[in-house]
């Protein structure tokens, strides 16, 4: 058993990971800001002697004294509302705060996987998504302080395997939900789950013809920590292929919470990905991995855990 680091372990991912980190039996260090997270989602865990809280953020160097067996970088900014307000937080953390947590991992000689991002495949022209598609981002537009600063993540941790040897993996999530999201966090399924509980219009971005591909984050924390006991270097697409419009999306949320509430249109943000997907096949090969939770149950799960903060 060893000493497993969390950057944004007080986040909606960060803390799930936190969470099977103990349950593996380990040391978790969590080092986090609290930008955008919150001491809520550890709340759980406050008489667990095990796990260490550090408020910190990432971009400024960091000592950690003895030995570390593991670190899982999830420190960020990652809805597209949060990563708006705080675009040079975004890069910063993407650039200098992966560069911090490089050199522990390279000091340690623990092995590191950081969390990329669908988005680096931008708006896409190949679908499903593999992970040898290059991507078709705007380097200037508004989503770009997290797109290029996750894209430059992967350049950087790239560079230090081959050149350092660390034991780089890299992981590109695609669209991850379930309970402990934040309720005002502006992304589709807080927004919708949030709208019709309360019973207010669901705000549909565009004509709702988008798509994206939702994974329960239980699934998704599996692939992690499958592939941290891996030696895989090159990127690995962790996500749900089941690909569906954003309203069938809120018709589901409409449906599974009873909710009478109707849509209203809004209008399309700027470089809004036209279609998301996975291509997962490498994820199925390397890792023996593939979603197991249907969205009815992780919707269920999750609808439960909102209903109780609302
Ligand atoms: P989140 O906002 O809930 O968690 C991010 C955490 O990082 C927060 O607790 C925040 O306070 C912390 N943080 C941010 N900047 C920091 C800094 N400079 N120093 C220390 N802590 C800092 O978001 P999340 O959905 O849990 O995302 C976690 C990671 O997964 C991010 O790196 C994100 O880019 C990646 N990701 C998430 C999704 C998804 O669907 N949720 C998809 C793709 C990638
Ligand atoms: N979206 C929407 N209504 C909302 C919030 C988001 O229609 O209230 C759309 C958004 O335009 C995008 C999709 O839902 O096409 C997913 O958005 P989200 O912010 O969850 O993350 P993204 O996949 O864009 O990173």
């Amino acid at each position: 058993m060893g000493r497993i680091i969390v950057t944004g372990g007080a986040g909606f991912i960060g803390s799930h990971l936190t969470d099977r980190a103990l349950s593996e039996g380990h040391e978790v260090i969590v080092v986090d800001n609290l930008i955008t997270g919150s001491l809520e989602n550890l709340a759980h865990l406050k008489d667990d002697p095990r796990l260490t809280f550090v408020r910190h953020d990432v971009t400024k160097p960091l000592e950690v004294k003895g030995p570390v067996h593991g670190i899982l970088h999830f420190a960020s900014p990652a809805s597209p509302e949060d990563y708006l307000r705080y675009p040079i937080q975004t890069l910063k953390v993407g650039s200098l705060g992966t560069h911090n947590v490089l050199g522990i991992a390279k000091a340690k000689n623990a092995p590191v996987v950081v969390a990329s991002t669908s988005e680096v495949y931008g708006d896409p022209l190949v679908h499903p998504q593999t992970e040898d598609y290059w991507g078709n981002v705007n380097p200037v537009g508004p989503r770009s302080c997290y797109d290029e600063a996750k894209r430059f993540q992967e350049a950087l941790t790239m560079a230090y395997h081959r050149m350092h040897g660390v034991r780089t993996r890299i992981v590109r999530i695609f669209n991850t939900y379930g309970p402990r999201m934040r309720l005002a966090d502006g992304r589709v399924l807080p927004n919708f789950l949030c709208q019709a509980l309360r019973g207010q219009s669901l705000t549909i971005y565009g004509d709702g013809s988008q798509t994206r591909s939702f994974c329960f984050v239980s699934d998704l924390v599996d692939g992690i920590w499958r592939l941290l006991h891996t030696e895989e270097s090159d990127p690995v697409n962790i996500g749900n292929p089941a690909e569906m419009t954003i309203r069938q999306f809120g018709e589901k949320i409409l449906e599974m919470t009873g909710s009478a509430s109707r849509f209203q249109q809004r209008p399309l943000p700027q470089d809004d990905p036209k279609v998301r997907r996975p291509d997962i096949t490498r994820a199925q090969k390397l890792l023996s991995w593939e979603p197991r939770i249907s969205l009815e149950e992780g919707l269920r799960e999750t609808i439960e855990d909102f209903r109780r903060r609302l």
